[in-house]
């Protein structure tokens, strides 16, 4: 049996991870495991972090664990009016401390400061980011190895105000919408868990995994 183990401190991207993962029939491994795992997410890109959280646990693996795999997932909001950001530092995007509150206030401010208009204006578009980096162990140099990686998004924009109570971060004030896509009146927060997974960014990344790993067997 494989093992796949994945690089996530945040409790709530974590449920999302083995919900979506159920499907691959592989033994799931958590941080919670292997205490101590640590890194420092300084990349310039979702792909640079990803992989920065992929090796650090591929780097703990012994030579008896050449049947694991590492999995990280760096995600984020880009927001056209911003420039993309958050992005990349949307979990410090209010500071160390903040809450998920507090990143969305922050967020809702500077959008009222420049200005943005109303929902449905081109302003308020956004865009949830997911990046898997899958690595393992290079049989010869023991040092870790990229194994596969994709990057899908979600499509969407910023609410007015919070909307729900379900998911996590920026989930409130997201409201997807995209060109190819039902139109919805929900934000991310007010969708059931399956309905936010069919759709959401790591939804479709985990489906790209399930699906190549299931290929690959
Ligand atoms: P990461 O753990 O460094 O990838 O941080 C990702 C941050 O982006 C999270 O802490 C959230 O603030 C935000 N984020 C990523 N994915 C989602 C999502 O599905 N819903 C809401 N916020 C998200």
């Amino acid at each position: 049996m494989q093992h796949l183990w994945i690089a996530t401190q945040n409790p709530k991207k974590k449920a999302e991870l083995l919900r979506l993962l159920e499907p691959l029939g592989v033994q799931i491994h958590t941080l919670a495991e292997r205490p101590g795992i640590d890194w420092v997410e300084d990349a310039e890109d979702f792909a640079g972090n990803a992989e920065i959280k992929a090796f650090a646990l591929a780097r703990s693996f012994g030579p008896d664990e050449d049947d694991h795999w590492a999995l990280g997932d760096d995600s984020g909001l880009a927001v056209d009016a911003l420039g993309g950001r958050p992005g990349v530092r949307s979990a410090r995007y209010a500071g160390p401390d903040a809450t998920d509150e507090d990143r969305v206030e922050k967020l809702l401010d500077e959008l009222a400061t420049l200005g943005a208009g109303e929902p449905g204006e081109t302003d308020r578009g956004a865009r949830f980011v997911c990046h898997l980096s899958l690595a393992g162990v290079d049989g010869e140099t023991g040092e870790p190895r990229s194994l596969w990686t994709t990057e899908r998004t979600c499509e969407g924009e910023i609410l007015p105000s919070p909307r729900g109570e379900g998911g996590f971060g920026y989930d409130p004030v997201f409201l997807p919408c995209e060109s190819d896509g039902p139109s919805e009146t929900r934000s991310f927060a007010e969708l059931t868990p399956s309905e936010k997974d069919a759709i959401s960014h790591r939804g479709r990344a985990l489906r790209d995994l399930v699906h190549h790993i299931q290929n690959a067997r």
